[in-house]
């Protein structure tokens, strides 16, 4: 099989790396490293690549996007991700996720209203579905919409949304219908975040990253904010996923290559852990993962780009990407010795801290954007056609 881009995908890509080659600074890195994973030179750096089009590359030519495909927009994002620039993950998601549902289902002035600031960089959207009791089950969740003339009030705590201290938007998951059956009366709606009567308090996780917990205490939203049709909620959601699953691995090759450099130069400096065959072991076992990982992301962001439902090869590689992280990370700690456990100020840390970082963060990855369990179930179910 013949696995080559084409000469202007090609050409795409070595344009993306001259950009960033030329314009992405050690500080925007570090804020997008860090534990609020967004700050000033980070959000410079997204208006630059707005300035090129690239956070509405693949959307079409007549929604205010760049008319590229799907393939593209993995290409631009798994640089990205390679790099530690803004826009791979936690950024960006008005432009990745927000907007290509909203061009499906969302009215022509909703399209007007909100798409041209998100191609600008001027707003930004935090994904707002979990709930203290709605997580793996999102169609139990509760947060109420109820209809007041020509505006919904909305009560209720949303939990773990991510962006939404510095995001200007919530695209969020709410009840509007609580008599029909649950996945029946869910919508979602695009929300100003600095409406009154939201609380936003961070939550920290165990890596010492931020994500919030949401709270809407009688909250008005206009009525033209609500996405499609009331009630379709959950089916704009399902859809809305499968463009979040576009996943890519250029930030795992990073964090291995980053590896590799760290153990030649230990190396090179007398402390030779290169030589125990345990690690070289699993040194080459993480090289075939991470080349299998790489081939299921194009395999999914090609199904993207043929217009194909990626939803069984989407929960492979999250699944697959995830768990690889977490091996990763392990392996990173334990190659590394106890020097590795040092925090990133520590001054014998060695990779500035990262493996240490890396090992905690890389936690969560099995749980966000809907835990291992699920997936296996997902690949049972749907992908094998196994019983529920
Ligand atoms: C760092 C981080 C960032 C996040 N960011 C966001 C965000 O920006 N926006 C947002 O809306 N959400 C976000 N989430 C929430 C995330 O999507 C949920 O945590 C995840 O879907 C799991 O839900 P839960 O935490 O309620 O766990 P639960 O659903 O309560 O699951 C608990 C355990 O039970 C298992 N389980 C549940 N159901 C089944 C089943 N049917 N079969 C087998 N096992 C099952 C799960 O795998 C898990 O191990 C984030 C979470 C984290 C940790």
């Amino acid at each position: 099989m013949d696995f080559r881009l084409s000469s202007d995908q090609e050409s795409f890509v070595a344009e993306v790396r001259q950009f960033l080659d030329k314009e992405l600074t050690p500080e925007a890195v570090e804020e997008v490293a860090s534990e609020e994973r967004m700050g000033p030179n980070a959000k410079a750096m997204l208006l630059k690549m707005a300035e090129r089009g690239w956070l509405s590359l693949h959307w079409p030519k007549d929604y205010y996007g760049g008319g590229r495909t799907a393939m593209e927009r993995f290409l631009l994002t798994d640089e990205l991700a390679y790099r530690g620039a803004p826009g791979a993950a936690n950024s960006n998601t008005g432009g990745r996720i927000v907007a290509p549902t909203l061009i499906m289902f969302g009215t022509r002035e909703q399209c007007d209203r909100f798409l041209p600031p998100i191609a600008r960089g001027e707003i930004d959207f935090a994904l707002g579905y979990t709930e203290p009791n709605a997580g793996s089950d999102l169609a139990s969740l509760e947060m109420r919409a109820e209809l007041d003339g020509d505006q919904y009030t909305v009560t209720g705590t949303k939990f773990f949304n991510t962006a939404c201290h510095y995001a200007e938007y919530h695209w969020l998951a709410v009840r509007t219908d609580p008599k029909t059956p649950k996945h029946k009366g869910i919508s979602l709606m695009m929300v100003d975040l600095k409406s009154p009567g939201i609380e936003i308090k961070p939550i920290w996780t165990m890596a010492g990253d931020r994500t919030n917990a949401v709270h809407y205490d009688h909250v008005r939203v206009p009525k033209n904010n609500l996405l499609g049709e009331p009630g379709q909620g959950f089916y704009y959601m399902a859809k809305a996923l499968e463009f979040e699953r576009m996943f890519v691995s250029g930030d795992l090759r990073r964090y291995y290559e980053q590896l590799l450099i760290e153990l030649k130069k230990e190396r090179a400096a007398g402390q030779d852990r290169l030589s125990d065959p345990r690690i070289r072991q699993t040194l080459a076992e993480l090289a075939i993962e991470l080349h299998i990982v790489r081939l299921f992301t194009y395999r999914v962001a090609w199904s993207l780009t043929v217009g194909q439902s990626a939803g069984r090869e989407a929960s492979i590689v999250k699944l697959f990407k995830s768990e690889l992280a977490q091996r990763m990370a392990r392996a990173g700690a334990q190659a590394l010795g106890l020097y590795g456990q040092l925090e990133p100020d520590s001054p014998r840390t060695p990779m500035n801290g990262r493996a240490e970082r890396y090992y905690l963060q890389s936690v969560s990855a099995s749980i966000t954007g809907g835990s291992s369990e699920v997936q296996r179930n997902v690949i049972a179910q749907r992908g094998l056609g196994l019983p529920r």
